[in-house]
């Protein structure tokens, strides 16, 4: 019923629940393949990947260990800063072992870009990258993805763990909001 509701506020489907079932297997038969016998730590960028590392660790056939870290994100504007501040750290050490940070969506980078500059100084074995999505386009940085899951073009979507002011994330879907939703909002910009 709730999701029923949500789902009213939505102008277009982009990815379906059958397509994000679908690409979840092949990333965690990918990862684990890939990953075999070696000291895998997933690292969630919260609050958005928490949905899809969830789904990520059980289609995954290899032993993985998982830790959260949680950096600002936009509140309920479209636009990315550039400054990042981590609000909860890493509770693992991670030197010396394989990491795999989880993103949900790559816009502009550059929150990647500082959490790469900032796990690299850890010194852990290896540093990757897996995001569900990348925007086309939008990159101001360049990021180096190990694994992706879709490209979809530069619009703001939610679902899946993305948030429109800390709503939606509970849909199945990624799609997009109709404009009633947002258009209240001065501070909001379809980038
Ligand atoms: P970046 O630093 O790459 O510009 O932004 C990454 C973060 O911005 C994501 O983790 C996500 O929280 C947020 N973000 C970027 N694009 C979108 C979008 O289209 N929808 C939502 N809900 N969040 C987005």
């Amino acid at each position: 019923m709730q999701n029923q509701m949500l789902a009213e506020d939505i102008e277009e489907v982009l990815i379906t629940p059958e397509q994000i079932k679908q690409k979840v297997k092949e990333l965690g038969e990918q990862i684990s393949r890939d990953y075999k016998d070696k000291d895998l730590i997933l690292v969630g960028i919260l609050r958005g990947a928490f949905i899809f590392l969830a789904d990520l660790v059980r289609e995954m056939s290899i032993p993985v260990k998982t830790d959260f870290i949680a950096i600002s994100s936009y509140g309920s504007s479209s636009t990315t800063s550039g400054v990042v501040r981590i609000l909860k750290d890493l509770d693992d050490d991670i030197e010396g072992r394989h990491v795999l940070i989880v993103e949900d969506i790559l816009d502009t980078g550059l929150t990647l870009n500082y959490l790469v500059k900032n796990l690299s100084s850890r010194h852990p074995a290896s540093l990757e990258i897996c995001s569900f999505v990348t925007k086309e386009g939008k990159q101001k940085v360049p990021i180096d993805l190990k694994y992706c899951g879709f490209r979809i073009p530069n619009i703001f979507v939610v679902g899946y763990g993305l948030d429109y002011a800390q709503e939606y994330r509970n849909l199945p879907f990624i799609g997009t909001l109709k404009r009633s939703i947002y258009e209240d909002e001065g501070h909001y910009r379809l980038t």
